[in-house]
């Protein structure tokens, strides 16, 4: 695996206010890499160091085998940053925002076909602030493919959208990570994270809490399975104590609670089927990564 990114030890403090605290990480080429923690907890600030947009005060960052504070030159060229609106002119046309974005780059990709790609080609003409939030949220994205960079940084690029537009634009992360290029992707949205990131590092008070791969972080808790389901009157749930993996077993009015290990879903169903038992409204309650913060942190992370 080859590093592209390598962090150590950084830390960067503003006044008293200490954003990062000593964090170590590497990314590997080809990876979406996910930074996820509430507000506040240093996200920005050490993307902006990768960047070279801000100076450690301790430790050290390589990108792409640059140093981004000294070949932060060299560095634009092999990177792609998603801008903000506030970034562009008024009045500014979507073909306009390209064809001047693409002046900046000492090689760009045609941008014709990186439209299509992004849904937009029919909105050439149209003016920037004219755009859905999804729409904006995919120009921002192509301006920040269009000089076919090694590494995109992604931050924030679903707050604000709707459900169908989020999946729309975590489809797209996909393809850009499906291209071969390398995705940091900074959000506070654990299901965001959860769906998309190859491995994350979750942060919290300017600390990395946990890193790993979503799937090995939420095994890690070690968690029973848990399946719900609703019966018809009449049915004594404790006759599933002593089925094979199930391990709990409670029951409120006609709704059952089971947990127990991995084959817990195959043996309750053979063991319902044979009591003739047709359960409604089954569903599997899974861990998932707001439960590892949670267990990381002692609290949620909205709180
Ligand atoms: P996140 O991206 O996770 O929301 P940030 O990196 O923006 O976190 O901020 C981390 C901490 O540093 C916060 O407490 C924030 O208020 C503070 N901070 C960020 N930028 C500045 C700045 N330019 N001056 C002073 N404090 C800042």
């Amino acid at each position: 695996m080859e590093t592209v990114i390598e962090v150590k030890h950084l830390t960067k403090t503003y006044g008293e206010t200490v954003a990062v605290n000593d964090i170590s990480f590497v990314v590997a080429r080809g990876e979406i890499f996910c930074i996820v923690g509430p507000n506040g907890a240093g996200k920005t600030t050490t993307v902006e160091t990768l960047m070279g947009l801000r100076k450690p005060d301790k430790g050290a960052v390589s990108v792409l085998g640059l140093d981004p504070q000294r070949q932060r030159t060299a560095l634009a060229q092999r990177v792609g940053v998603q801008l903000q609106e506030a970034n562009l002119p008024e009045r500014i046309k979507v073909w306009e925002a390209l064809d001047m974005f693409a002046a900046f780059y000492g090689r760009t990709i045609p941008w014709e076909p990186l439209l299509a790609q992004w849904g937009l080609a029919e909105k050439r003409n149209a003016f920037v602030e004219k755009l859905s939030g999804g729409q904006k949220q995919r120009l921002f994205i192509a301006l920040a493919l269009l000089n076919d960079p090694e590494i995109v940084f992604l931050d924030e690029i679903t707050t604000g959208l709707d459900p169908q537009a989020r999946r729309a634009t975590w489809d797209l992360v996909r393809q850009i990570r499906d291209q071969g290029k390398t995705v940091i992707l900074v959000t506070h949205f654990m299901d965001e994270a959860q769906a998309l990131a190859d491995r994350v590092a979750i942060i919290d008070y300017g600390r990395i809490v946990a890193l790993d791969t979503p799937q090995a972080l939420i095994d890690s808790l070690k968690r029973e399975h848990r399946i719900v389901f609703t019966t018809a009157n009449g049915f004594d749930a404790q006759s599933l104590i002593g089925v094979n993996g199930v391990v709990h077993v409670s029951q409120e009015g006609n709704q059952v609670t089971v947990s127990g290990g991995d084959t817990l879903l195959l043996h309750l169903a053979m063991a319902l089927t044979a009591q003739h038992v047709m359960p409604t409204d089954l569903h599997v309650e899974r861990a998932d990564l707001e439960d590892v913060f949670i267990a990381q942190t002692g609290r949620k992370i909205r709180a």
